[in-house]
């Protein structure tokens, strides 16, 4: 974050002019913005102003109506994610890329072991040794919180907070270079919610990850991002910097947000 203005970096992400609609209805318009390495970024606003719409566009989910989404690939090329080929793409989702969906059974295969739902990722990088495998396995069970020694035990026997850090662990295997989470801690109760958003700001602070992060709550937001962008009705109609944006939001509807979610 301290090296941006070394004109010679480059932005891991860098979206422009993106435009979605479902028929008729603009869900994104003309968003754009840049993910430097090791950044965060916190896309907030109400329900239904656009979130989910432009994290699945940009994680090549969703195919959008317009606009470039350009990535800076292992080779220090940026690519327009549109000019991959399918295989480069599905290489890019299984390992560089990261995501954590809002509800853990789209992320998760619930008829596999919760083992089995962290390996998948690993053999997607060449991982064969079975012994090892398992072994990384169990240890990424134990980072998020999980007992190891139900590591052959399926998803559907775990709480949603436990599927919720399954689902986390399985992304963050391949060690990958961005993260995409849709509102990570939505659907679960508050202490529950507390306890991942603490286990995540570790393994984001330790891992050094980059990540786009989906959020209606500005808590969340606070502990976890660098910058926020704040979304309306599909548009992007303010940036900055975290604190600036929940202290001294600039736009009237960033206003009436922090002032209606967070107790002064
Ligand atoms: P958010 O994640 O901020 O709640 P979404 O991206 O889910 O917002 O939705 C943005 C807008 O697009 C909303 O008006 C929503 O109703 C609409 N929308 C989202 N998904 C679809 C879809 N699959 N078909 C039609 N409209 C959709
Ligand atoms: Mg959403």
């Amino acid at each position: 974050m301290s090296n941006h203005d070394q004109p010679l970096e480059q932005p891991l992400l860098r979206v422009t002019d993106l435009a979605k609609s479902y028929g008729g209805h603009a869900a994104c318009r003309e968003v754009s913005f840049d993910l430097w390495p090791g950044e965060i970024l916190a896309v907030v606003g109400e329900s239904g102003s656009g979130k989910t719409t432009l994290l699945k566009c940009i994680s090549a989910q969703l195919a959008c109506d317009d606009g470039r989404i350009e990535y800076l690939m292992r080779d220090g090329v940026m690519r327009d994610i549109h000019s991959l080929s399918e295989a480069e793409r599905r290489f890019l989702m299984r390992t560089d890329w990261g995501f954590v969906h809002q509800n853990p059974r789209e992320g998760l295969r619930m008829r596999v072991s919760a083992g089995a739902n962290i390996a998948e990722r690993m053999i997607a990088v060449g991982a064969r040794n079975y012994g090892k495998i398992r072994g990384t396995a169990e240890d990424w069970m134990d980072q998020v919180e999980l007992d190891p020694a139900r590591v052959d035990h399926q998803p559907n026997t775990f709480s949603g907070g436990m599927q919720q850090r399954l689902q986390i662990a399985r992304n963050l295997v391949t060690h990958p270079r961005l993260m995409f989470m849709d509102e990570p801690t939505g659907g679960l109760d508050v202490s529950v919610q507390a306890r991942l958003l603490d286990l995540l700001r570790s393994l984001v602070t330790k891992m050094q990850l980059s990540a786009v992060l989906v959020t209606h709550d500005l808590a969340v937001a606070r502990l976890l991002s660098h910058r926020i962008m704040v979304m309306q009705g599909g548009e992007v109609i303010e940036t900055g910097l975290t604190d600036q944006v929940l202290d001294d939001p600039q736009h009237p509807y960033s206003q009436m947000l922090v002032s209606s979610i967070l107790p002064v």
